[in-house]
């Protein structure tokens, strides 16, 4: 039997998932929603680095390890990578296309959260698609903006700040309302990919807004990497 180790935490990885049977273990970090409705295992929490990963791929007999998490979950991809070579079991990955500009579309790519703020400079009410990050910042908020910041966090606002709570997926036309309602000069977003949260990019090009991305960060070669979900079943399909 190959019994997998799924990390996940994104749609993506909730897919797989739902394809396990109960030999196998679904693995989050513990930030979202917890699924209690999968027929394999769900376990939740961190393993305490790669070397707590490796132990749990030993004690648990772990034979295949999927890293199915967000492309900005740099750490954990790191460690899937790391644990697995130390347990001899292969890794796979799910790593999703990113987007990629359209005509019309007015990109300013950064690397970090100082590039990031120098880019924003120029503009007053940005629209952060981050997740939790900006919430470290809400003290340095310049004086002649005012930011939105969508996260699934709740948060208190304050004067200079409006934290929207929510989880997407998010609609073309709740996009098309919010953006009119705020008049949102610049979004800030990660290059996630997939179509969950793609729409904030289409408002923004309907409408003339600038996209300040964020760059994605490097992650490790793996043994085998899927671009699609089903690929990667189909893989598993004749693996397991
Ligand atoms: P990260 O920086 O790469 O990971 C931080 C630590 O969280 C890891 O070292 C690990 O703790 C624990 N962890 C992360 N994912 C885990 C998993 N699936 N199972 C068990 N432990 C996990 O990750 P992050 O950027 O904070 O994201 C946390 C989770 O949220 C990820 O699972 C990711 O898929 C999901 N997510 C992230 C984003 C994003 O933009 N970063 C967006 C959507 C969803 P130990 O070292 O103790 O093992």
């Amino acid at each position: 039997m190959t019994r997998v180790l799924l990390l996940g935490g994104t749609g993506d990885a909730l897919r797989i998932a739902r394809q396990l049977g109960r030999e196998h273990v679904y693995s989050l970090a513990g930030l979202g929603k917890v699924p209690d409705d999968l027929a394999c295992t769900v376990r939740v929490g961190g393993f305490g680095g790669s070397e707590g990963m490796a132990r749990y791929i030993e004690a648990q007999r772990i034979a295949l390890v999927i890293d199915a998490t967000h492309p900005y979950a740099a750490q954990i991809s790191a460690n899937a990578v790391t644990a697995s070579r130390a347990a001899r079991v292969p890794c796979w990955a799910l790593r999703r296309e990113g987007w990629q500009p359209q005509a019309g579309d007015d990109w300013r790519r950064v690397g970090d959260w100082a590039e990031l703020t120098a880019a924003l400079a120029a503009f007053e009410r940005p629209l952060f698609t981050l997740g939790r990050e900006p919430l470290a910042h809400l003290d340095d908020i310049p004086a002649h903006q005012f930011w939105t910041v969508r996260c699934l966090d709740p948060h208190e606002g304050n004067a200079r700040v409006r934290i929207l709570a929510t989880r997407g997926p998010f609609t073309l036309e709740g996009e098309r309302a919010l953006f009119a309602a705020q008049a949102f000069d610049v979004v800030v977003s990660k290059n996630s990919g997939g179509s969950a949260t793609e729409a904030k990019l289409e408002a923004a090009r309907e409408r003339g807004v600038p996209v300040v991305m964020l760059r994605r960060p490097p992650l490790p070669a793996v043994d085998r990497e899927f671009e699609r979900v089903a690929d990667l079943l189909e893989a598993l399909r004749i693996a397991v």
